[in-house]
């Protein structure tokens, strides 16, 4: 289980198209972007499914020895808030407040954890106007009527992500194109106020930030401007994806980020699961049906680049298999007085082996998941296996795989109803301390780049939370005061 394993894992490059090692920014740490929800209405299990698979791959490289920061923003600038807003008449900091707390809510009855960080685009408008000045100065940006464009054609490397032709975009430009655009491609990065709209004051009058902007800005101040993994489902690849990347590298001349991963629709009767489409389902029904496990299975089985539909059936379907597995877990439990593991053999050797290879490759869960159906399989019925021969020891090694294993780094099968005294002590400290370290890090990074104001920021917060700082020649070090 180590970094260095036999077999680098690979993934699928968006960009390229093709896999890539996955090889750190710093060595055994990833530093990974998912874009988060826009926050004004309950989100549906089209939603689920970039949330679930992404906490696997952060877990699954935490397995693997990585440590990992997870960003993940939430939205709360956004047109489709402010249209709920108006329509509804909400207040700005009601609706983002409530829509946060309820997508938190899904995401903790789906078993997906919190991320390190969880930016909201809102708290970082500061930041976003320095960018945006950052750009124009640089040329790849201009100010015109109260308005801040991104100029297209400033930026060569446009399109590569999502390869398409800048030409392209031009002919297929619409007959109402703003006046105000040098190009028809260009896009915003500072929206004009209109009446009735949240707006921040700005060198361009009042206004806020476009889509786009939020995520550059959120992933540099707190990734850098180059990390491992950014990623989100392929709705967002153009323009989402691609005006970020032309964004942050006009500004920074480096890559964004060194792998684009990005998983396909989950659909209803063949169509995107959309809002506008009317075939939604909302996370909290689908568990309250089926249990959080059936859908993190049924959302393992199919690759998580592929598209996938969703059904009743289907659900059905992974609700028995789930339950199976899970029954299979409490046969071992009530067999054996205490399931610890003593020592591993080489059969378990070998199935981790399996899932490591299989994960390694694209983080193929349709395997890691048949892996646990094949062992079920192979060692069923319980009683007939612990009569035999190094029975007792097999069925330790299967537990713990199911369990410890395959169960941690899909979120599953936490709950088998009943005791397993199997359960791994609270981690009490490492998850804060990596954060503090991690926090201490970019804190130094703003003294080198003289950034007082936002050095200051990160030492006032961190004694907050009782963490004295000793600057000293070699780095910062922290002590809890
Ligand atoms: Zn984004």
């Amino acid at each position: 289980m180590t970094i260095n394993g036999a077999h680098p894992i690979v993934l699928t490059n968006t960009q390229t198209g093709r896999k890539e090692p996955l090889i750190p920014v710093n060595p055994g740490e990833i530093r990974m972007y998912v874009c988060g929800p826009t926050v004004y209405n309950l989100v549906h299990i089209g939603n689920a499914r970039p949330a679930i698979i992404f906490d696997a791959l952060r877990r699954y490289l935490e397995y693997r020895g990585y440590r990992v920061f997870f960003v993940q923003n939430f939205t709360d600038i956004d047109d489709k808030i402010i249209q709920r807003m108006n329509r509804e008449g909400w207040d700005f900091d009601t609706i983002t407040a409530t829509y946060i707390r309820e997508y938190r809510k899904d995401m903790q009855a789906l078993g997906v954890r919190e991320p390190n960080f969880a930016p909201r685009t809102s708290y970082f408008v500061p930041q976003t106007i320095r960018f945006i000045q950052g750009l124009i100065e640089k040329g790849h940006a201009y100010a015109s009527d109260g308005e801040v464009y991104f100029s297209v054609p400033s930026f060569a490397d446009y399109g590569a992500l999502s390869h398409r032709k800048v030409e392209d975009l031009q002919a297929g430009a619409r007959i109402d194109v703003d006046p105000d655009k040098r190009h028809p491609a260009d896009f915003s990065l500072w929206k004009k106020a209109k009446p009735g709209e949240p707006s921040w004051d700005s060198p361009w009058g009042s206004g806020r930030p476009g889509w786009h902007i939020e995520c550059s800005v959120m992933a540099s101040v707190l990734l850098g401007d180059s990390f491992d993994i950014h990623a989100g489902g392929n709705d967002l690849i153009f323009p989402h994806h691609e005006n970020e990347k032309a964004q942050s590298e006009s500004l920074t001349g480096k890559p964004l980020a060194n792998l684009w991963l990005h998983n396909g629709m989950l659909q209803m009767g063949g169509s995107k699961m959309a809002k506008s489409v009317g075939n939604i389902i909302k996370i909290r029904e689908a568990v309250q049906r089926y249990g959080s496990d059936s859908l993190r299975l049924y959302m393992y089985a199919t690759h998580y680049r592929s598209p996938m539909d969703y059904s009743e059936e289907r659900m059905d379907e992974w609700k028995r298999s789930g339950a199976k597995v899970k029954a299979f877990l409490r046969e071992i439990e009530e067999a054996l007085e205490e399931t610890t593991l003593k020592a591993a053999d080489d059969w378990l050797l070998e199935k981790r082996a399996d899932l490591t290879k299989a994960l390694d490759d694209d983080f193929n869960t349709p395997k890691a998941v048949a892996l646990v159906y094949e062992t079920v399989k192979e060692l069923s019925p319980v009683r007939q296996t612990l009569a035999q021969p190094g029975g007792e020891s097999r069925l330790r090694q299967a537990y713990h795989l199911i369990k410890n294993e395959v169960g941690d780094i899909l979120g599953l099968f936490g709950d088998t109803s009943e005791e397993s005294g199997l359960e791994t002590p609270a981690d009490d400290t490492s998850d804060f301390d990596s954060l503090v370290d991690f926090l201490v890090r970019l804190r130094d990074r703003y003294r080198s780049e003289k950034n007082y104001e936002m050095s200051d920021v990160l030492r006032l917060e961190l004694e907050k939370l009782n963490i004295k700082l000793m600057d000293g020649n070699d780095g910062t070090r922290w002590i809890r005061s």
